[in-house]
């Protein structure tokens, strides 16, 4: 085994919103060196760090829009998101809950905040991550699975914390969420001090977000809160320490190496498929939703 090393940690950019309820850093694909290519599975991250958001009779958020070709996981670390979609999938995301939208061949949804959290306001905290379909499951089914904070895998680590594997595996343990790619993602808790080792295949892209605290990298490279930290496609381990009491997301995938044409909500493998699904979503193929 040998060290994976950092290859770059980056800061975050200027936020912008998507709709009016998601006040968004761009880490995937727009943040320094981290293209599609480079992050291939992972095709946006798209990072909320904490923002108040005052109270409101309307909720605020994001109205009908279509996607096909991947998938979109949404992590709540603050607040409540409610979502809904043309399969009937929906349902509302909760503290600490993930969910985890396969849009495949197609689907229209809505995200905005929970009705209820959104009349009292508050600070709002969030992760959407879109993972990448390989080019032979793209059509297939949209499904949708709601992971709620108590199904996780935890891996505990006693007064150093624990890890909360939402996909994939850490340490022999696996994470509730299906996936069509080998994908690992998981929230490592750790409390000031907690050290701890992270494995992952040389070839996986991999990189994490400092959601909260802060932490030291194998021992020399400092990130703080709000940044990313790209690890190189050497070595297998990296460690990482809790200088205050934090929290981080990990992400590492196993690359697809297909052709990427993405189009706003629609990602597929050439420019015919994604004229296709112009056409599908203008003739109502993605089913109705209501706004
Ligand atoms: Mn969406």
């Amino acid at each position: 085994m040998s060290t994976k090393k950092v290859e770059i940690v980056v800061q975050p950019k200027t936020p912008h919103f998507v709709g009016d309820g998601f006040r968004v850093h761009n880490f995937i694909p727009s943040g320094f060196r981290l293209d599609i290519q480079r992050m291939d599975p992972f095709l946006m991250l798209d990072y909320n760090s904490k923002y108040h958001f005052g109270p409101t009779a309307t909720p605020r958020g994001v109205g009908v829009h279509p996607h096909r070709g991947f998938e979109t996981v949404t992590i709540a670390y603050k607040g409540r998101v409610q979502h809904g979609d043309s399969a009937g999938g929906g349902g509302i995301i909760g503290e600490g809950d993930v969910q985890w939208m396969t849009a495949a061949s197609g689907v229209l949804h809505k995200e905005f905040h929970e009705t209820e959290w959104a009349k009292e306001g508050g600070i709002f905290q969030m992760v959407q991550l879109w993972v990448n379909l390989p080019a032979k499951d793209k059509m297939s089914k949209p499904k949708y699975q709601a992971i709620k904070n108590s199904e996780m895998k935890i891996v505990d680590f006693g007064e150093n914390g624990f890890v909360e594997v939402i996909a994939g595996d850490f340490n022999g343990e696996k994470g509730p969420a299906a996936t069509f790619t080998p994908v690992n993602l998981m929230n490592a808790k750790l409390k000031k001090g907690g050290k701890e080792t992270f494995t992952f295949p040389e070839n996986f892209n991999t990189g994490a977000l400092v959601i909260e605290g802060n932490m030291l990298v194998n021992e020399q490279e400092n990130v703080p809160t709000d940044h990313f930290v790209l690890f190189e496609n050497e070595g297998e381990d990296f460690t990482i320490e809790a200088t205050e009491d934090s929290i981080i997301l990990i992400l590492s995938g196993e690359p697809l190496h297909e052709t990427i044409v993405p189009h706003g909500p629609f990602v597929m493998n050439s420019k015919a498929e994604i004229m296709q699904a112009f056409d599908d979503f203008n003739t109502g193929k993605f089913g109705y939703l209501e706004d």
